[in-house]
């Protein structure tokens, strides 16, 4: 292991571009459950079945009330060492891009400043009718919240399960996976597509792709090099 990360650390050293994907994961030891790990579900309801159009279209109550969950248990969390870790690699001046398929937040909160967030964010809300965009950070919402301008429904400013990217968000993601010389994928299952095929991406660019994850995934196998274990942990290791 401790060749393994010197070479990493070798890897990123010597590297001027770099980019990383970052997924549930690395807020978990923050303690925002994740998706699919153990501990990742509420009430027998499955992620899928909150996190769609239909749902929403379904139920917009229940959609809200998942999200004002969500939004509590992320209000009470702090970044972890993980997330600072790679804060202060964007602060070392080199080219490097911070995707995250996060919605929490704890990226910007542990002072990244140029985070792609591919999937959104839950802390801004969208009308359903006028398209109006808004910032709001209080963890309770009562009901479904209505656009001020127009009276239409507000739904969560994220992607929703079977939605497209934002656009512009999305081409300078595959843009930096592109061009870099290190990839690294932390705390992603890589199941969630398009996002999970920005390592494919790079690899195929011809980055090194260094994977950080207690468990075994889809990208671990092409991975020039799989680190195994928590991100909190590994990733000041590396930087
Ligand atoms: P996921 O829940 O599918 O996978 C989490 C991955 O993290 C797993 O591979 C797991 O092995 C790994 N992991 C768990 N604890 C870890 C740790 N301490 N260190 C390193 N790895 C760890 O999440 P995903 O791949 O991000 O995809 C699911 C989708 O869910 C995304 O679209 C995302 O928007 C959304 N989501 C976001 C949040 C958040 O914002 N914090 C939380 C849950 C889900
Ligand atoms: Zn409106």
């Amino acid at each position: 292991m401790d060749s393994t990360l010197a070479s990493v650390r070798a890897l990123l050293r010597q590297a001027s571009r770099i980019a990383a994907l970052t997924g549930a994961g690395i807020s978990a030891e923050s303690g925002v459950p994740t998706f699919r790990g153990a501990g990742g579900l509420w009430r027998n309801f499955r992620a899928e079945d909150l996190a769609t159009p239909e749902a929403f279209a379904r139920d917009p109550k229940l959609v809200w009330e998942w999200y004002g969950w969500r939004r509590s248990l992320i209000a009470e969390a702090e970044p972890n060492a993980g997330h600072r870790a790679l804060a202060d690699f964007e602060q070392r001046g080199r080219d490097f891009t911070l995707i995250t398929q996060n919605v929490d937040g704890l990226h910007d909160r542990a002072g990244s400043r140029n985070v792609l967030k591919v999937h959104g964010d839950i802390w801004t809300q969208r009308c359903v009718a006028c398209g109006r965009e808004r910032e709001d950070r209080s963890a309770a919402i009562d009901g479904v919240p209505r656009c001020a301008p127009c009276g239409a429904m507000e739904r969560p400013g994220v992607v929703w399960f079977g939605e497209g990217l934002p656009e512009s968000v999305w081409q300078r993601a595959q843009d930096a996976a592109a061009r870099a010389q290190v990839f690294l994928v932390v705390g992603t299952s890589a199941v969630v597509y398009p996002a999970a095929g920005l390592a494919g991406l790079a690899k195929s660019a011809g980055a090194a792709v260094i994977e950080i994850n207690i468990a075994e995934t889809p990208v671990s196998a092409a991975a020039d090099y799989s680190l195994r274990g928590p991100s909190a942990e590994l990733l000041p290791q590396l930087i």
